[in-house]
């Protein structure tokens, strides 16, 4: 027998709550099958933690899988994952301006999971996608010629997800940007060289003056 149950997504912040796209998961079981980069990926947000580029429950850690990709769940401490906080995303459908997700586990994914979603999609040959919350960076960003994106948009809105398509439409080759006012994403064809890159332009971004 499937199991399903649906919830929605809610954000508390009224003013922001506009922007963000309605969100609806639909899990069609409560397990996905095991899979040992779990295991790395926890040890990794410790490390990301520690760094000072996970704050709260901020950053979100994702990799592709044979059917969708295996993603952090909302409101997950990145220094403190468990192998609950995971969630596998089959597939996310867009009606008019409503998602769907259908998932496998127990945790809504991230809200950011549209956005690992739209570069899986445009970029066949990633793996693994970090999100994290690397303000060093975002600070010496320019200086360090880091791909920014254009605008600030909210988080989790659509806007976000468009901006953030534009860049990776126009910069064919790169692999690590900037969100504007927001933090920065790393892209790998594995897990360990997204984590890679994460580390060096948080040392380049210490290192410049
Ligand atoms: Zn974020």
């Amino acid at each position: 027998m499937i199991f399903v149950f649906i919830c929605y997504t809610f954000n508390k912040d009224p003013m922001k709550k506009n922007n963000r796209v309605k969100f609806k998961t639909i899990f069609l079981a409560k397990n996905f099958s095991k899979n040992r980069k779990i295991d790395l990926l926890i040890k990794w947000g410790k490390e990301f933690a520690r760094m000072g580029i996970a704050p709260e429950t901020k950053g979100n850690l994702s990799f592709r899988t044979q059917f969708g990709f295996i993603i952090t769940g909302t409101g997950t401490m990145l220094g403190n994952l468990r192998p609950k906080d995971f969630v596998e995303v089959l597939r996310i459908e867009k009606k008019k301006q409503k998602f769907t997700a259908r998932c496998k586990g127990k945790i809504i994914p991230s809200m950011e999971g549209l956005f690992h979603n739209e570069i899986y999609n445009l970029r066949p040959k990633i793996n693994a996608i970090f999100h994290l919350h690397d303000n060093l960076v975002l600070t010496k960003g320019e200086k360090l010629k880091i791909p920014c994106t254009e605008k600030e948009q909210p988080a989790g809105s659509l806007a976000l997800v468009e901006e953030i398509r534009k860049l990776l439409k126009k910069r064919k080759n790169i692999d690590y940007l900037i969100i504007k006012n927001h933090g920065v994403i790393s892209l790998g064809k594995t897990l360990l060289k997204a984590k890679e890159q994460i580390k060096f332009f948080n040392k380049q971004a210490k290192n410049k003056k």
